[in-house]
């Protein structure tokens, strides 16, 4: 039986970087992934979605800069085109992250793996399989798109979020089902590119886990462009016919649509652990603080564990549970992980919201800077939105943060780093930035926290 210090399986952002860090740190390390390095990050869910996002905001753009002299008509965009250009980009940073693997001399074996007990794992190739002694195992499986009761993905009038990307046509009109992050990017993307667009949502408004503020803004947005918004409403009955899919509501609204996208929920990948016992809450696996399992040495990160499942969550993830295994004690905290929605305006936050805050007895300081009021953003036509800081009068503490506006998942890192090492608003106030920036936005939210605001009264 082959013998390894450490097996990582999965190759995801949680587990392709677990195996780069290990090996970095002198561990003998092996990786284990069924299908493709980068996992649903780099295959079907940041870098694509970016990706076309970045495409369809373009399109719109020249699109109305009719202004300037261009003709609408002359526009025809080459959806097959943009398909095939995104696959080359997948594929291309694939190969940068193999060629690192190599580099770092991580052991990659392209097979399905399932764990047998914290220190063995069993590789699955067909019907033969060989099984692995680890001294431990990091499981960062993700998750996958959760299908809904009645709707199978048949990737003809139903997709889910992994399927809807290798559409290569632009839909004459599609409902998407589930106005959380996901929802909400593709609603934004395919509304820009001109498909009639229809957003379900079970709960009573869009982006339900974000504050109604800036949520708001993105709505308004989505309806200028043509999004028609279904809240507090499920689907109740679906019918598929030949050119189109048909859909009643519990609201009493009755849609139909060229295709269907179920963007509602996702599961974790939990399989992998069926055979250990190891404790689950709702499917997913319960870690301590150094993501531990209930079993010594088995470590879960990332999607796997719930909680947060973002790309960077997966990542930090995998830096904990490295440092532990290398014996530098880390705790996997949450409560500092910026979240970012990649519509236009962009929507980012972190932290407490200004209700969680007060509901904590805070006393709780409010600063809400506009970038309508800031120079550069009337000079790059950027004015929509603004930078909300919550603190702590007592402390001086900030205890969350949240953005609309252009570039503000770029903008956050700076409240993220405020806020990771409890660093007063007084002293922040001293910290210069650029002119003319839009993270001056954040400099004006400060000052306004610390009574010195000039700019904005
Ligand atoms: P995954 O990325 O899911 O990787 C798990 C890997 O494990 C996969 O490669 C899988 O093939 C492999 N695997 C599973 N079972 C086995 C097995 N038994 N044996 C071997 N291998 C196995 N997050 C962000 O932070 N920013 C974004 O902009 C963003 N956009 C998103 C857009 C969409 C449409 C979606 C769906 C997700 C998006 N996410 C985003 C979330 C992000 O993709 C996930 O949080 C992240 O990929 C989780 O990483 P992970 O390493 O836990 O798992």
């Amino acid at each position: 039986m082959r013998n390894v210090e450490l097996a990582v399986i999965g190759a995801g952002p949680g587990g392709y970087q677990a195996a780069l860090l290990a090996a970095a740190s002198g561990i003998e390390t092996l990786l284990i992934e069924k299908q493709y390095l980068g996992g649903v990050c780099l295959n079907w869910g940041c870098i694509p979605t970016k990706y076309f996002l970045n495409q369809s905001e373009k399109y719109l753009q020249i699109k109305k800069s009719r202004n300037f002299g261009l003709k609408e008509n002359s526009l025809n965009l080459d959806y097959k085109l943009l398909k095939k250009e995104k696959d080359l980009l997948v594929k291309s940073l694939r190969d940068g992250i193999k060629f690192l693997l190599d580099k770092r001399g991580v052991d990659l074996i392209f097979k399905e793996a399932e764990v047998l007990s914290s220190s063995r794992i069993l590789i699955k190739d067909g019907d033969s399989s060989e099984e692995i002694e680890a001294g431990n195992i990091i499981v960062a499986t993700g998750s996958r798109p959760k299908p809904l009761k009645g709707i199978e993905f048949d990737n003809k009038r139903a997709f889910s979020s992994d399927t809807i990307l290798d559409l290569d046509y632009i839909p004459k009109s599609i409902t998407i089902i589930g106005a959380g992050v996901i929802g909400v990017e593709f609603a934004s993307h395919f509304s820009r590119l001109g498909s009639e667009v229809s957003l379900i949502e079970a709960m009573d408004s869009i982006l339900p886990n974000v504050e109604r503020e800036l949520s708001k803004v993105i709505e308004s947005r989505l309806i200028k462009q043509g999004v028609k918004m279904y809240s507090s409403s499920e689907v109740v009955d679906l019918k598929k016919r030949e050119e189109s899919i048909e859909l009643n509501l519990s609201s009493g609204d009755r849609l139909s649509s060229q295709i269907v996208l179920v963007a509602a929920s996702r599961e974790p990948n939990v399989e992998v652990l069926d055979n250990t016992g190891v404790d689950l809450k709702n499917k997913f696996v319960t870690v301590r603080s150094n993501t531990e399992s209930s079993l010594k040495n088995l470590y879960a990160i990332g999607d796997l564990i719930g909680g947060s499942m973002l790309a960077h969550s997966a990542s930090y993830g995998a830096h904990v549970a490295v440092s532990n295994i290398a014996g530098i004690k880390k705790e996997l905290d949450y409560s500092s992980i910026p979240n970012c929605i990649y519509t236009d305006p962009e929507i980012a936050y972190i932290g407490l919201k200004e209700r969680e805050a007060k509901e904590r007895g805070f006393k709780v300081k409010i600063a809400k800077f506009p970038f309508k009021a800031l120079g550069k953003a009337r000079a790059v036509s950027k004015t929509e939105g603004f930078v909300k800081i919550i603190a702590d009068e007592s402390s001086k503490v900030i205890l969350g943060a949240g953005l609309a506006g252009s570039s503000v998942t770029e903008l956050i890192t700076e409240l993220t780093m405020a806020i990771k090492f409890k660093i007063p608003y007084s002293e922040l106030i001293d910290v210069v930035h650029p002119h003319p920036t839009l993270s001056e936005a954040i400099g004006e939210a400060l000052a306004i926290l610390n009574d010195k605001a000039i700019h904005y009264i």
